[in-house]
């Protein structure tokens, strides 16, 4: 297994978990980029968006139906941002699907 979260997944790499279930995890960024940084990731190893089609897409939803949860939990009240780097252009350094929420602060209008 060469993917790093799958790794994760798995248990062969330690995470802070944030939420886990079935379908997906939640851990914390070990690089944070804001007080809030939390990685979301399906179970099923998907490359990245560009990877999403009819027969794998219901976790996207259950993903973001988590990740509001996540966010109220972790008392994101004022925002946050969502985020999905994908391949080279997108900068996308791990190649299994993820969502960035970013929170904490006010964030830069700055998206590129
Ligand atoms: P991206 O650059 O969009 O592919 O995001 C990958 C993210 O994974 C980066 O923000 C990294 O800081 C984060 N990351 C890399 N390795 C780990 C790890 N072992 N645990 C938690 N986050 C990680």
């Amino acid at each position: 297994m060469d993917c790093l979260f799958c790794r994760i997944i798995a248990g062969e790499i330690p995470s802070t978990k944030v939420y886990e279930d079935d379908k997906i995890l939640a851990f914390r960024d070990i690089a944070p980029k804001a007080p809030v940084h939390i990685l979301v990731i399906p179970k099923q190893h998907i490359g990245g968006a560009d990877e999403v089609n009819a027969e794998n897409c219901a976790v996207i939803s259950h993903i973001f139906t988590k990740i509001a949860e996540i966010a109220k939990s972790e008392g994101l009240k004022d925002g946050y941002r969502v985020v999905s780097n994908v391949g080279q252009h997108g900068c996308q350094s791990v190649r299994h699907l993820h969502f960035h929420i970013l929170g904490g602060k006010q964030l830069s209008e700055d998206m590129v």
